[in-house]
């Protein structure tokens, strides 16, 4: 992922900060402090409701006095914050860690402002391996959780000094709710939460694994609609605006990466591409290759000079071209040069997932210098609509 600083190794895996991390913990001790008191109500809540639960712990009450001094509550909100990270990468190490004893390759891990990416080097799991690897993140946390809220008990016994013992309490106490939510928020069944993996494990042993994948991020958009919907006009609050936005993008990428991996598998460039080239020479007059793209509404030509591609000339590069000067100049004047260019044999992936990164839509397939046909995006995605079949 770019924006991303690597901090090390652990088992073997890179661990890897991304820079709106660095937001993240500003941004939580601003939350977190911004109301103490009312924070510490609520987390006196959730510990006596775990201690009814349970039913043997002692009741437990924080006196918020201490927090509300000066710093102390920013300074809580950070503990906060690095302790919630430290949660999360925990949550990501134990996806990871069983995603490798099934024989799968770890990228890296990296801890962004709104959680974790265990980065996969296979794609796609198979789905009977899916399954629990999917829960072992939100169990981690569940068990992140129920160490966090017993600790804040520890802590209230066992320490003597008031104002310490508030401060951890309301520090583990707030780590045990939080870790309580990751674990109820991933359980939802949309991508990109780890339920949006059980789901499409679930689906995938019914129909194929293009169709499950779509049906669970397609669930999880209209989830981060009605999610964004509800932090805009029910409860004003950013917090949900972002998490929303953030489901929708994952749930967006993650449908494309792998609708894309698994209907273009086993194809290569030579298998779509178009075999009849339009071309066009270096010293054709730009209104020429207006007319041509008229005439055969592509919007772009590889310039050929002597048989050899030297680049490509495109709706984009006639634009640019003030309409005065359109007259007088030619291909050559304008045309892209820096070409990017794959043998017959590519794989069709690779044809896709460099249009995607560089923002071009056809790509020249050429066999050492000779150009033998052209791959275009919409190509690729008939292809994917056709295997969709
Ligand atoms: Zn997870």
């Amino acid at each position: 992922m770019n924006g991303s600083l690597n901090i090390g190794k652990l088992f073997g895996i890179p661990v890897k900060l991304h820079v709106t991390f660095l937001l993240a913990i500003p941004l939580f001790a601003w939350i977190i402090g911004r109301d103490v008191a009312m924070t510490a109500r609520v987390i006196e809540g959730f510990l006596n409701l775990a201690a009814g639960t349970l039913g043997i712990l002692p009741r437990i009450s924080i006196d918020p006095s201490y927090l509300e001094q000066g710093i102390a509550p920013y300074l809580v909100g950070v503990v906060v914050a690095l302790g919630l990270f430290f949660c999360v990468f925990v949550h990501e190490l134990a996806h990871s860690l069983l995603a490798r004893r099934h024989g799968i390759r770890i990228h890296s891990i990296t801890l962004l402002i709104l959680g974790g990416v265990s980065s996969i080097e296979d794609d796609l799991p198979e789905p009977r391996h899916e399954l629990p690897m999917a829960l072992a993140g939100p169990l981690t946390s569940l068990g992140l959780g129920f160490l966090s809220t017993v600790l804040a008990y520890v802590a209230d016994a066992a320490i003597a000094s008031r104002p310490l013992a508030g401060a951890l309490v309301f520090v583990l106490g707030y780590l045990g709710i939080l870790n309580v939510m990751l674990f109820a928020f991933n359980l939802i069944p949309a991508f990109p939460m780890d339920g949006g993996r059980v789901l499409r494990a679930w689906l995938a042993a019914r129909m194929p694994l293009s169709r499950a994948t779509k049906i669970a991020a397609d669930i999880g958009k209209a989830f981060a609609v009605l999610m964004g919907i509800f932090g805009v006009l029910v409860v004003f609050n950013p917090i949900l605006i972002i998490i929303a936005f953030f489901i929708y993008i994952g749930a967006d990428q993650e449908s494309m990466m792998v609708r894309y991996n698994v209907l273009l598998k086993d194809l290569r460039v030579s298998d779509v591409m178009a075999r009849e080239v339009i071309t066009v020479p270096p010293t054709t007059p730009i209104p020429d290759v207006i007319r041509l793209m008229y005439a055969t509404k592509h919007l772009a030509f590889p310039v050929l000079d002597q048989g050899v591609v030297v680049g490509m000339v495109t709706l984009d590069d006639v634009h640019r071209t003030p309409e005065i000067d359109r007259d007088a100049k030619q291909v050559r004047d304008i045309m892209t040069r820096s070409l990017v260019t794959l043998p017959p044999d590519a794989l069709l992936t690779e044809a896709f997932r460099l249009m995607t990164r560089q923002g071009i839509g056809r790509i020249p397939i050429v066999e050492g210098t000779t150009l033998i046909g052209i791959v275009t995006r919409t190509d690729i995605l008939r292809v994917m609509e056709l295997r969709e079949i």
